[in-house]
Order: structure tokens, then sequence, then C-alpha cells
């Protein structure tokens, strides 16, 4: 017995399950001076650094428009209130998803009408997608989860198909993705990110951003976010109170200078993950990644069984884990639909096993061999 307690198995630091402190250390010097200059400027709402990150934004993802808003949620709802999508109308989206993705369809009083994901990639399935469009669809919204886009041709091909149904992309976790070329945000009519701290590319608070290739629509989610005026005090639709803080954007612009480094990163992170939890024997499901898309990792997430005894075997090594998402949204109290729930088996399945392991840019490889160890002592 003494012998087990001497044994402590906290004997190493704990890892953190994203690690936007070593970020911050190795952008001190850009993010202190990038604050520093809009407090002396003091243009807090709508300053220089609002047009200067929209305008970086859209370069990186060769959208035309970029707008900014207050948080991916927002960025969702603008999105859908642009569309002019309301009551009686139908969007279809992913009941795998965090719940923003739904509760923003109700919010513009529509009804969200879910596909199964495929088991492998937990992104929409597009085989199953025609089948539920019906006259009422006025949107496809499928969700880029984990980091990788779902099959944005097949969706964009049957919505052309159905008198051209919008496709909004839910890129709030894969800002800095690509798909056959293009990048995340820019494979539909709108694109919707989020700079929540821990996404791939994250802020200090809230933030988020739309982003889309058609005038009419950039023109309509610009008045939307401040409360549908088209010039100071003269309103012509209903809007909401969504942009994004000045000091936010400064930051982003400063983790920008370091972002494509840190995409390198999250790839290569992806691989060696892939690689050693392979080589370990650890019994596990590995998240499928096609070859024509490449995943940025928002969360490095497999499949385990008895997921409670595992992560909190792993925590006592101090290694953090999390579950991204433990329950489908037609499962969820206030969205529950039974017939849509027996429909979507994959999600379900999905939902009882997915655990994400720590990971971000700075991620070392002493840590993720530490994560590989203890996910086959343990599993
Ligand atoms: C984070 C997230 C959102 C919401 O973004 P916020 O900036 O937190 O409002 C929406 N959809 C998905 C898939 C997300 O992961």
């Amino acid at each position: 017995m003494s012998a087990v307690l001497n044994k402590s198995p906290v004997t190493l630091p704990k890892i953190e399950f994203i690690d936007l402190k070593a970020q911050y250390s190795a952008l001190q010097t850009q993010i202190d001076g990038r604050i520093r200059r809009v407090l002396e400027h003091g243009q807090y709402i709508m300053g220089p650094e609002v047009a200067e990150m929209e305008h970086k934004l859209a370069v990186y993802t060769g959208a035309r428009h970029c707008i900014s808003c207050a948080s991916g949620t927002e960025a969702l709802l603008i999105s859908l209130m642009a569309l002019g999508i309301g009551p009686g109308d139908e969007v279809i989206t992913s009941p795998f998803t965090f719940a923003a993705t739904a509760e923003m369809i109700v919010l513009a009083g529509a009804k969200p009408v879910y596909v199964d994901i495929e088991r492998d990639t937990c992104l929409m399935d597009a085989t199953q997608l025609e089948a539920k469009i019906t006259a009422r669809t006025k949107a496809i919204m499928p969700v880029s989860l984990y980091g990788q886009v779902a099959d944005m041709n097949a969706i964009n091909a049957i919505a052309a198909r159905h008198g051209n149904i919008p496709v909004i992309e839910d890129a709030a976790q894969s800002f800095g993705a690509s798909y056959i070329g293009g990048k995340s945000c820019n494979l539909s009519t709108i694109g919707c990110t989020s700079f929540f701290p821990s996404k791939p590319l994250g802020c200090y608070g809230d933030g988020g951003a739309v982003f889309t290739n058609d005038d009419m629509l950039a023109k309509a989610m610009r008045e939307i976010r401040v409360h549908g005026q088209e010039r100071r005090y003269y309103h012509t639709r209903i809007g909401v109170g969504g942009r994004m803080d000045t000091i936010q954007c400064a930051i982003v612009l400063a983790k920008l200078e370091r972002f494509d480094w840190e995409i390198g990163r999250r790839l290569m992170l992806g691989d060696q993950y892939r690689e050693q939890l392979t080589r370990s024997g650890a019994r596990l499901g590995l998240l499928a990644v096609r070859p024509e898309r490449d995943c940025v990792w928002a969360q490095y997430t497999v499949f385990v069984e008895h997921r409670e005894a595992v992560q909190k075997a792993m925590l006592a090594q101090g290694i953090p884990t999390a579950v991204h998402y433990p329950l489908s949204l037609n499962r969820q109290p206030v969205y529950r639909d039974d017939d849509s729930a027996a429909e979507t088996p994959n999600s379900h399945w999905a939902a009882e096993r997915v655990m994400s392991l720590p990971m971000s840019a700075d991620l070392t490889g002493e840590q993720m061999a530490r994560v590989v160890a203890a996910l086959k002592l343990e599993n």
C-alpha cells in the first residue's frame, strides 16, 4: 500500500489542453504593441484595426468580403438574417456540432433539419443530404468540425441542382483549413468563423467573421451587424448589435504574424499524433482526414470506448481531455426531435466515443509522447 502511495501519479507538470500562455510568450511584443496602439488612438469601436483585420482575412481566404462580428454565433445569425431566413423555412445542418449552429437557426425562426454524419470524419454525409431537401429548404449549413471541411463540392453541387440553395459553412473550428486548393470560409455562399480564444485563430475574448463573394449579401451583412442601418441612424432592416471590438481585432492581427507557422505546426502535430497513436497500439479509433483536405485540428479528437474511465486516468497523470460533444443536438432537451434522432445513428455513436486530446501549435514532442504513453497505458 505504501509503495503505491509513494508513487504519486502526478509527478510531471500538467499539460495545457490548449497552450495559450506559450503562444502569448512567443507573440508578447506584437500583442502588447497592438493593444497599446488601440489604447492610444482610443477608437475602441470600429477603429482602424477592424478594417485592417477584415482586409487581411479576406486576402487570406481569397474571399471578396470579410465582415467581422461579435462572435461565431453572431456570424451564423447575421448570415441567416441576410438570406432572409425566418418562420416556415428549414435549414439543413448536422446534429453533431456545438449548439450555436442549431440555436441560431431556431433564433432566426426556422427549423433545423438534421443530416447524419459520416462515422469516420464526423462531417455531414453528403450522400444523405438530397433526401432531406424540401420546398421549404432555404439554406444548407455544413459544419467544418474539428478543423476539417465537409465535402463542399458534393454539397454545393446538390444545392445548385435544387435551385441554388445558399450554403453556409459553419467554419468556427476551421479557419486556415483547405479543401482542394480553396480555403475554409471561402468555399460556399457564406462562411462563418469564430475567434473564440480556443479556436485555431483566437482573440482574447469574443469575435467572429462572415465571408462572401456576393456584394449584395456583404452589404446586407454589414448593415445587419450594426442594427440594420444603411447610414448612421437611418435603419432599413432589422439588425443586431454585432460588432467586434477594435482591441480584439488588434489581437487577431498580432496573431496573424505567426499564423502560417501555427497552421504548419498543427498539420504536422496531427500527422505525428496519428503515427504515434497507431504505433503505440492503444485501442482507439482515429478520425479520417480525406486526401483532398487538410485538417487544422481545432481539437485532436479520437474515438474511445469507456471514455469516462480513460479521461479520469489521463487527468490523474496531468493530461486534460475534453468531449466535443457528448449529445447530438436532436437529443438535447431544447432541440429534441425523436424522428430525426432515429435517423442519425452515426452522430449518437460518435457522441458516446469522441475524446479530444491536448492540441495547440506550441504542443511539444515531449508532451505528445506523454499523452500517447498515457493513452496506451489506460486504454
Ligand atoms: C465555437 C463554435 C461556434 C460559436 O462560436 P462563438 O464564437 O463561440 O460564438 C459555432 N459553431 C461551432 C461549430 C463552434 O465550434
